[in-house]
């Protein structure tokens, strides 16, 4: 059911995690736009770039004439055209996967079901839930702008470019070191400024007594997501730079395939290498409800070896459950607070959601999404490198020295503000289909009803949260969403 921070990671803290990846959750993880990292290298952009030449391809390539890289109509085409060319391949590719991937048919419940729905909740939940999402608001909002204007300002002046050149100066400048540790800096220093706003949010999850950690527990956590980053975002940065080394001319399209390639293998070990730095999984013991889930599963055509169990109330009250890993690493796991809270029936609802995502290959879709987006990323960055006011106002002469690596970290960012919405609302087509595969599977509309009322009131939801927040970010469907759907097929059903 409901969704987690992706990659265990949109941590306990709240905190951005692997530099250079943008963690997506809802449910089954699912990796987006995944930032082509790192500062580059201590060579002097153009001029030497050309020297280079990938492939030992001879020299001065941008104005040699390769009959190899001839268009159809017999003309040249420069790395640069067949970037564009990619590029449209690429968000072509993007566009038919996502038309014809996700669910879009499905009509939304009718509006009067959901008043209705909101109704028959307690107004105390109701008004305790606005109130806390109230309390998050201003925070969340203002870590968001203050997180971009620190991006813009690091990237789009030449700031970002001095710190990256400031910490590879020990090193003699060399490229390696302005590559990752500068890289890592900037991405520090980016996350540093809305720590305060984590802090505080950790206030109010403990005042309202969502929290169950102590700030010693937090910090643990913080550092624990510090150092998750810091390796996965080292690999993507050194990686990324020394492809652009050996291949200056054609390091977008290596750049993009190995981006992809990061995003898929990090769904794939996501869940036995990174998971377990945070929290504990047992197998689900013994137990009636462990019978039925499995016959559930066996029922619904969906091989699963165990049902586990999260330790997650050593840092919340929240219950929640989520599906991650692909093929060999894909497991189902529920939070021990959702076993302690709910009853069997309400337990099998989110079982039964969660096996909708297993049995629609919803997190091989996610993936695959995310390494599409991923890899055009690389090479519109590669494009937009091609721009000569950005990188004035970043000082550097090329995009593929480290000393840009704040500019494209700042590109990023507004990308990645921008897609949200999209990708929120393909997220929420694809949570209202493993809903209805839910209904289908259990045929128990009373217990998925009560199921969302518990999660709503134990999680603190908004049932019916404001339209442009929903719009803009909401990863489900609202709880009043969910309960009118499950009216609505509690109705067809009856007939
Ligand atoms: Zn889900």
């Amino acid at each position: 059911m409901v969704p987690v921070g992706a990659a265990g990671l949109v941590l306990p803290t709240g905190l951005r995690v692997p530099p250079g990846l943008r963690p997506r959750s809802s449910g089954c993880r699912r990796w987006c736009a995944l930032r082509p990292s790192g500062p580059g290298g201590h060579y002097d952009g153009r001029a030497q770039r050309e020297e280079w030449h990938d492939a030992g391809m001879a020299r001065c390539g941008r104005v040699r004439r390769d009959s190899r890289h001839r268009g159809p109509g017999g003309d040249p085409v420069s790395p640069r055209g067949w970037a564009l060319l990619t590029l449209v391949g690429l968000v072509a590719a993007l566009v038919v996967t996502v038309a014809v991937l996700i669910p879009w048919q499905r009509p939304p419940a009718p509006r009067a079901d959901q008043l209705a729905a909101l109704d028959e909740l307690p107004r105390d939940q109701v008004s305790r839930g606005r109130e806390f999402r109230a309390a998050l608001r201003p925070g969340g909002w203002a870590a968001l702008g203050i997180g971009l204007l620190v991006a813009l300002a690091l990237g789009l002046t030449p700031l970002g470019s001095r710190l990256v050149e400031l910490v590879g100066r020990p090193f003699g400048g060399h490229w390696a070191a302005q590559a990752v540790l500068g890289g890592l800096t900037v991405v520090f220093v980016a996350d540093l400024v809305t720590l305060p706003f984590a802090a505080w949010r950790h206030t109010v999850l403990t005042r309202y007594g969502l929290a169950t950690n102590s700030w010693g527990g937090w910090t643990v956590d913080l550092l624990k997501s510090y150092v998750v980053s810091a390796v996965i975002g080292a690999v993507a940065l050194g990686g990324f730079y020394t492809v652009i080394r050996l291949a200056p001319r054609w390091w977008w399209a290596f750049g993009a395939a190995g981006a992809a390639g990061l995003v898929m293998l990090l769904s794939f070990v996501f869940p036995v290498l990174v998971e377990p730095v945070f929290n504990r999984f047992t197998p689900m013991g013994p137990s009636p409800l462990r019978t039925e889930l499995m016959e559930l599963a066996a029922r619904d055509g969906v091989p699963v070896r165990d049902v586990l169990v999260a330790d997650a109330s050593r840092r919340t009250r929240a219950v929640n459950a989520y599906v991650s890993g692909l093929g060999p690493t894909r497991r189902i796991v529920v939070y021990d607070t959702l076993l302690r809270e709910a009853t069997p029936e309400e337990v099998t609802a989110v079982v039964a959601h969660e096996l909708g995502h297993a049995k629609d290959r919803d997190v091989v879709v996610g993936t695959l999404t995310g390494a599409l987006g991923a890899a055009a990323a690389v090479v519109a960055l590669y494009l937009l490198g091609f721009v000569a006011p950005l990188l004035r106002m970043a000082g550097v002469d090329s995009i593929d020295q480290p000393r840009a690596f704040p500019l494209l970290l700042a590109l990023v960012t507004v990308a990645g503000l921008v897609s949200t919405p999209a990708q929120a609302l393909i997220s929420r087509r694809i949570e209202a289909r493993a809903d209805a595969h839910a209904l289908a599977l259990t045929r128990d509309p009373g217990a998925f009803v009560a199921m969302q009322r518990r999660l709503a009131g134990i999680n603190l939801a908004d049932p019916d949260p404001p339209r442009l927040e929903y719009l803009y970010s909401a990863s489900h469907p609202s709880t009043v969403e969910r309960i009118a759907a499950a009216r609505a097929y509690a109705r067809k059903t009856s007939r």
